[in-house]
């Protein structure tokens, strides 16, 4: 195995292929604080990607209610208990990952839903678990009556598990995007990706007989659009764009700067070891125990930076850049109260003002002769 250096546990690790990254690195950022579970983005990925025989109960976006959501079932719970994972000491992971503690013969400690386990995405998760009295306090421990929501699609990892665990070298990372693809010739549907992958964002199509999988809707991503979940959301919770190496962060660039900079985006189980690309900004709503697992060590500091944005111009105002445009918007700058999307170039995409303006109209229309009324 080589020694590749993964900043997410802050050591090096050992991976089956030596460190080799993409010219640019896809990447996003979901804030679970404003996504509201209206599948939207379910639905415009099935309808996009997966419509076909074989892909019924796939799902390459999904939104599971956590702490007791989950698709495939259990699928988070499951690698948590196999990997018995190991505490941080600071912002650096003393456990070993996934391909560490691979078993003798394996690259990667895994396991494979059974068919099953598709059967139930997101199916009465919100229901809540007991009686909540009234004036009960929400942040009571252990949880009673809280819950999020978390949107997923493939993070396409720095150390992809999928990639590493395929024996015919069917799956790829390209070069000049990071994104992770299965050759559709060279699968043989052996399965081991659907097995490696601990997100469990593989799957296996049983009528074409090969493994699909997430493709970040490269082909709009090449023409400088986000992914149709992106664009689609509703609750405009996601941003699309690219992420530089750790050392390399720059604050004009949204996604470094909410990762790297303000560290209010996080890995979604970074002790997996896979290095993922898609970043949170924790619930702040939830036990920080939670969010620790969920997020590592980061969430503490990440809450707490998102509760302060009111009193930080500048994260405000990028927040409010989220799903205002469809085209990736690789540089941002504030300016007062507005805050501009960038191109490449440096040319405005979009301008956004920081306070949404509150218009109250006249009661009567004279041009129409209507009396409306406003929503306060
Ligand atoms: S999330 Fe899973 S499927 Fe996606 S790149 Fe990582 S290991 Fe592969
Ligand atoms: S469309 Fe956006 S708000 Fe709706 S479920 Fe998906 S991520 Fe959440």
């Amino acid at each position: 195995m080589a020694r590749v250096y993964n900043w997410q546990l802050g050591r090096e690790m050992s991976y089956w292929y030596p460190e080799s990254r993409p010219k640019r690195q896809f990447a996003a950022v979901f804030d679970t604080n404003k996504c509201i579970a209206c599948q939207t983005c379910t639905l415009a990925c099935k309808t996009t990607w997966t419509s076909g025989k074989g892909q019924e109960y796939m799902l390459w976006n999904n939104v599971e209610s956590k702490p007791y959501g989950s698709y495939p079932l259990a699928y988070d719970v499951k690698v948590l208990e196999m990997l018995n994972s190991g505490k941080w000491t600071g912002k650096v992971y003393e456990g070993q990952t996934i391909f560490e503690s691979a078993p003798a013969g394996e690259r990667v400690l895994g396991w494979r839903p059974e068919q099953q386990d598709y059967a139930y995405p997101n199916c009465g998760e919100d229901d809540c678990a007991g009686q909540v009295d009234h004036g009960a306090a929400m942040m009571a421990l252990p949880h009673m009556s809280w819950f999020f929501y978390l949107a997923r699609i493939c993070n396409h990892c720095t150390y992809p598990a999928c990639l590493s665990s395929c024996p015919r070298g069917s799956i790829y990372k390209r070069p000049e995007d990071g994104i992770v693809l299965v050759d559709q010739g060279r699968c043989r549907g052996y399965q081991e990706c659907v097995k490696g992958c601990p997100y469990k964002k593989v799957f296996f199509n049983p009528m074409a007989g090969t493994s699909e999988k997430c493709i970040a809707c490269y082909p709009k991503i090449e023409e400088g659009i986000q992914p149709q979940c992106f664009v689609s959301c509703i609750g405009k919770i996601r941003m699309a764009g690219w992420i530089s190496k750790q050392q390399d962060a720059k604050p004009d660039n949204p996604i470094d700067y909410l990762v790297h900079i303000k560290k209010i985006a996080l890995p979604l189980f970074p002790q997996y070891g896979l290095e993922p690309n898609v970043y949170y900004i924790p619930p702040i709503h939830v036990p920080l125990s939670f969010s620790r697992q969920l997020f590592g060590p980061g969430a503490d500091e990440a809450v707490k930076a998102y509760r302060n944005a009111i009193n930080d111009p500048d994260l405000a105002a990028l927040l409010c850049l989220f799903g205002s445009s469809e085209k990736m918007m690789p540089r941002w700058k504030r300016v007062g109260d507005d805050v501009f999307g960038m191109d490449d170039k440096g040319a405005t995409v979009v301008k956004v003002p920081r306070n949404e303006p509150v218009i109250v109209r006249a009661a009567y229309d004279k041009l129409y002769q209507i009396t409306r009324t406003n929503c306060p």
